[in-house]
């Protein structure tokens, strides 16, 4: 099991609400395993697979008998490492400003032991930056080498080697940590059509239940794709010489997302009834019937209980389930006291107060 403050792997999955949750680390794997993760995730778990805000793998539903079975069943090849991020289109962005991977490698090989969720971002810049995710450490590529963020504290561009040697000796003090950057940019999208050096990348996001993801993973490999990744914004990007007509198709006749505005991107939703032991509600139903009318701007959090887990933070409006009702709690997390209960059913009631709740 996971040890506290960790990150839950399929070496230590983390217990949850709706059994053993496993986490795989962003990296692009070919479309044929997708599908083969997808069935084993339908085999040995509740089927519910989820791309997190930094982009990783989110295995739902597992059980302490059958997580060797489903570790054995995906095969080797899944990257391992959580701490240390680049770009999901590294090396092939056209616009990046150096490959990140290299940088990234040597890091790992020179840091074997980093404290748990400690978060290294190497950023080699391009369409799908790292401005969004939180990281103790962070390298960005600038046209005259490598900027360190430690803390506060930004240093002017250094060559590959002496960055390397700068944030190994930040390293040295772990409890100076810096989360967001000091000059972000605007923020990266990771839906749509990215050109790279060769081919295309289609970024998408949605529910991926296993049977989808498989669809999906099936339809991007006639698509072109040699490989599919998780990336951050929870978007799963297609990567190859792609004709994305007909990815596009498959994606929008498999209920998927597609375009950055679509209002399901608002709303952050467990697993919910049936899927979760814990859930009193069922959420994805809630959450397809409510975002037509979740107003741009609020975010909206769905809860099945008070754990939260599709959102720990706050939210500016959550909804969570208790007792087979619903309990809202504008500004606050699934475990704050609602200020108000409603019927599971009185969808028109919610619906308006959601209006109240635009920003
Ligand atoms: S927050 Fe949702 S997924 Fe998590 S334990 Fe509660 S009902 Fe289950």
């Amino acid at each position: 099991m996971t040890p506290r403050g960790a990150c839950p792997s399929l070496a230590a999955p983390m217990p949850t609400g709706d059994g053993l949750l496993a986490r795989i680390p962003a990296g692009p794997m070919p479309p044929a395993r997708w599908i083969t993760l997808a069935e084993a995730a339908a085999r040995h778990g509740n089927g519910l697979i989820e791309i997190t805000a930094r982009g990783n793998l989110q295995i739902r539903g597992l059980h302490p008998t059958t997580v060797i079975p489903f570790t054995e069943a995906i095969g080797t090849g899944w990257p391992t490492d959580p701490l240390v991020t680049h770009s999901p289109l590294a090396g092939l962005d056209p616009t990046e400003q150096a490959d990140p991977r290299p940088l990234a490698a040597a890091i790992r090989a020179a840091t074997p032991a980093l404290p748990p969720k400690f978060a290294i971002a190497v950023d080699g810049g391009g369409a799908l930056h790292l401005d969004a995710l939180a990281a103790d450490l962070r390298l960005t590529a600038t046209a005259t080498g490598w900027t360190l963020q430690h803390g506060d504290t930004l240093l002017p561009p250094l060559p590959e080697a002496e960055a390397l040697a700068a944030l190994l000796a930040a390293l040295a003090d772990p409890t100076r940590r810096s989360r967001l950057p000091l000059a972000p940019r605007p923020p990266a999208e990771p839906l749509g059509l990215h050109p790279l050096r060769h081919g295309l990348a289609l970024g998408i996001a949605g529910a991926f239940e296993a049977p989808r993801l498989a669809a999906y993973a099936e339809a991007a490999a006639t698509a072109g794709a040699t490989a599919l990744t998780g990336a951050p914004g929870r978007a799963l990007l297609a990567i190859g010489p792609l004709t994305p007509g007909p990815l596009l198709e498959t994606a929008h006749r498999l209920g998927l997302i597609t375009q950055p505005d679509d209002p399901r991107r608002r709303i952050a939703a467990c697993a919910g009834r049936p899927a979760c032991a814990s859930a009193a509600i069922a959420t994805r139903p809630l959450a397809e019937a409510l975002a037509p009318h979740v107003p741009p701007g609020l975010a909206l959090h769905l809860s099945g209980c008070p754990k939260g887990c599709a959102h720990p933070g706050r939210a500016a409006l959550t909804l969570v389930g208790l007792d087979g009702r619903i309990g809202l709690v504008p500004g606050g997390t699934a475990r704050d006291r609602p200020t108000r209960m409603l019927d599971a059913e009185a969808l028109p009631d919610l619906i308006a107060l959601m209006q109240d709740a635009a920003p």
